[in-house]
């Protein structure tokens, strides 16, 4: 048994079952605080760790996204959850080609892990930076450009189930002091769908709060915002919540806070409270193929180098871009206050 089971079975024990999302909230932010989990010796791998070319297309969006901006000066930019902080080193260092937009850059990461705030730091060195944990920190006055990789899956879901009557707000409670699935009150506001008893429907208010905080933000003082993750562009039913350790899955309620935790992105919930213009969702594949990434593969094997590098870059190509891959799974979703910016990749 983890610690965090433990702990987790002691508050179930003193003030009865709790929601998913707390149940999530607690799990996730007991994973990230002592760990590194990504790379081959960790529990998962994301984008910008499979290949340089996935933060050097974000690069070249960010680049772009300022000058359509108006090329603001000074400008945030802001990654929440940086990981090991790689995307933002290869955004910075694609950046090195613009340099009046590099200049004008002022680098914030938002990341509530104090093991991965060092890992940044390492991976950032040279560059100014500062860390945030929540939105609130950032200052007001200054527009902002904002990248989100696999960010959001790790925000808190809470689950509603359908009991054959009405729909009840899953939570974890205590069976023969085992943690188990089951079903509390009636959810105030039930999902407006046809559903069968058994159905469960996933809803985030953290994640909605969060990315309503960034419209804010983008009507004033203004900017752009990419979220990247994996998905639906519309809501529905289905239980997404997953858990993953070793790169592979296990039972959620296995390894409590020693696996990775995260569920599916309802991107269509999301860009209906954004309050801002939302571009796409189009699929990773798609955005990263509109940005240049073939050409910038062709260059980075045109470079030369030994067979076994040709293939590494083909087959991160693939794995980012296939649809059978990441390419489509993967959804890329942009917010920004002014419809007539035309952002690039949708
Ligand atoms: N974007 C990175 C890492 C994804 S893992 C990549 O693509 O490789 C999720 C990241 O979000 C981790 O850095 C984790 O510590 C961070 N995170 C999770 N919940 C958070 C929260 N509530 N506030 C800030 N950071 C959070």
């Amino acid at each position: 048994m983890t610690d965090l089971t433990a702990h987790i079975k002691n508050q179930i024990g003193q003030h009865g079952p709790m929601d998913v999302g707390t149940f999530m909230g607690l799990a996730v932010s007991h994973y990230y605080a002592s760990r590194d989990p990504l790379g081959r010796g960790g529990d998962f791998t994301t984008a910008p760790e499979i290949s340089q070319m996935f933060g050097e297309m974000l690069g070249v969006w960010v680049a772009d996204t300022w000058h359509k901006l108006g090329r603001p000066k000074p400008f945030v930019l802001l990654e929440c959850g940086p990981g090991r902080g790689t995307l933002m080193a290869d955004v910075l260092r694609t950046l090195c080609a613009v340099p009046d937009c590099l200049s004008a850059a002022r680098v914030v990461l938002m990341e509530n892990s104090l093991a991965l705030r060092q890992k940044q730091k390492e991976a950032l060195t040279g560059y100014e930076v500062q860390w945030i944990e929540t939105l609130d920190e950032l200052e007001a006055d200054k527009p902002l450009i904002l990248l989100a990789n696999e960010f959001l899956d790790a925000l808190p879901v809470r689950q509603a189930q359908f009991d054959g009557e009405v729909w009840r707000e899953r939570v974890v409670g205590l069976e023969a002091d085992q943690p188990v699935f089951g079903l509390g009150a009636p959810v105030t506001t039930p999902p407006p769908f046809p559903c069968r008893e058994g159905n469960i429907f996933e809803f985030s208010p953290v994640r909605e709060s969060f990315v309503r905080n960034v419209g804010d933000f983008l009507k004033e003082p203004g900017g752009a915002a990419l979220f990247i993750d994996y998905g639906h562009d519309r809501s529905g039913v289905g239980d997404t919540l997953q858990a993953v350790k070793d790169h592979g899955y296990c039972d959620v309620l296995d390894q409590i806070g020693e696996a990775d935790m995260t569920s599916h992105v309802d991107f269509g919930a999301l860009a209906r409270v954004a309050g801002v213009d939302v571009r796409g969702p189009v699929g990773q594949g798609a955005f990263l193929e509109r940005l240049g990434m073939a050409e910038r593969a062709n260059s980075l094997m045109a470079a030369g180098g030994l067979p076994e590098r040709q293939v590494e870059i083909r087959t991160a190509y693939d794995r980012l871009c296939a649809p059978d891959h990441m390419g489509e799974l993967f959804r890329v979703m942009a917010l920004c206050h002014d419809a007539d910016v035309e952002l690039a990749g949708f």
